[in-house]
């Protein structure tokens, strides 16, 4: 596979370079023959960036999308009773898995190579996710929450009680099954029992995440429970690699998240969609927190990370509040270099002797030939259909009828 006369966003900073080889050898780039650094398109109109990483799915409810519309946080996506668990109670593998085949598509037409998902239902939905993703090709990282709840409200808001052994066996058989543990809050579990899975995912070498600060609630429902607020809770009780959400974060919390070096994730689309705040973009990118960008839950956001950029971009920029900052590749970067913090093999950008991870955009037609700001436009205006391919370790995943 080689590309010739190329524009390539190189190196962790993802400076544009025009190229005249672009050369994948095997699974691995291996050579990338700058010519001179510019930021409008030389050449043949082919312009090269790294894989997209969305950080943040939850594809399961793919078969519901537009489900939850009307309702609140609470309502759609809370266990027992949220329309979420309800609806994905009533499926079979069988009738999941094209569903959330299609929604996958969607992702790697849209030039993203890999997924952390937030799976519901325990062993079987880790499982529902892996035989769809083998189909699409792409990166599926799976992170598996219970299939029901451990602990009854009582019991949680005593906080004391332990994880049972049949759930601790559950837990193990989750954490073979796919990458690691998420839950929906920190309020759905005991001290002991996150003490418990920290230990476990430690011994076993898993991932660790958790939501936090998605609204209010999950604050003063933690404070009410075990006297502190949910961020500081997973910090210190959970020390999770990955928190999702922080749209609530005041300055104190944004503080505590950057003094722990865990990974953050932006998910401004979805937020919005729940009529909640914005997350503080400018607040955590200025504080020194590694950020990365996801697209939440399938049924509530499209998981197109082209859309996610453009409005994650124009918030940042409404917050600085001034004409210059953010540069757009900072905002990129929480699609792309920014996830080699969690995950030292994914790169996340290009340079000769990393993995083949990268897509391919079509800069040739009269739209998007003549910027004169080549990272601003691939950070703001591209669709599905500027995407010619998708390739994941220098395999194609995804390549447009017009490529050839
Ligand atoms: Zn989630």
């Amino acid at each position: 596979m080689e590309y010739k006369n190329c524009m390539v966003l190189c190196g962790p900073e993802l400076e544009p370079f025009y190229c005249s080889r672009f050369k994948v050898d095997g699974d691995t780039i291996g050579a990338i023959d700058r010519i001179e650094k510019a930021n409008t398109v030389k050449g043949d109109g082919l312009v090269i960036i790294p894989g997209l990483y969305n950080s943040h799915t939850h594809m399961g409810d793919s078969c519901m999308l537009d489900g939850t519309t009307g309702l609140t946080l609470e309502e759609g996506f809370f266990r027992p009773d949220g329309y979420k668990y309800q609806e994905l109670a009533k499926l079979t593998p069988e009738q999941q898995v094209p569903h959330i085949v299609a929604q996958l598509q969607n992702m790697v037409r849209s030039g993203t190579v890999g997924h952390l998902d937030f799976r519901e239902e325990g062993v079987k939905g880790a499982e529902i996710l892996k035989a769809a993703s083998e189909q699409v090709g792409l990166d599926s990282i799976i992170l598996s929450q219970w299939m029901t709840s451990p602990f009854d409200s009582a019991t949680l808001m005593e906080n004391k009680a332990e994880l049972t052994d049949e759930y601790k066996q559950e837990l193990d058989a989750m954490l073979a099954a796919g990458d690691g543990f998420s839950e929906s809050t920190m309020n759905d579990m005991t001290d002991p029992a996150w003490a418990y899975v920290k230990k476990r995912t430690q011994e076993l070498g898993k991932l660790r995440a958790i939501h936090c600060l998605e609204n209010w609630g999950y604050r003063n429902l933690s404070l009410e429970m075990a006297c502190r607020g949910d961020l500081i809770r997973a910090i210190e009780i959970y020390d999770p690699n990955i928190i999702v959400h922080m749209t609530v974060a005041n300055e104190e919390e944004q503080k505590l998240l950057v003094a722990s070096g865990i990974t953050g994730v932006f998910n401004p689309r979805a937020n919005a969609n729940l009529g909640l705040p914005l997350p503080p973009i400018k607040g955590l990118i200025e504080a020194g927190a590694n950020m990365l960008l996801g697209t939440d839950n399938a049924m509530l956001n499209n998981s197109n990370m082209l859309a996610e950029l453009d409005f994650t971009y124009k918030v940042a920029k409404s917050q600085y509040g001034d004409a210059v900052n953010p540069p757009p590749q900072e905002i990129l970067k929480l699609a792309t270099s920014n996830i080699r913090k969690v995950f030292p093999d994914r790169y996340g950008y290009l340079d000769k002797g990393v993995p083949a991870n990268f897509v391919v955009l079509d800069f040739s037609t009269s739209r998007l030939q003549h910027t004169h700001h080549l990272l601003a436009s691939v950070t703001t205006r591209l669709g599905p259909e500027d995407v010619l391919a998708t390739v994941l370790r220098g395999k194609a995943i995804y390549e447009s009828k017009n490529f050839n």
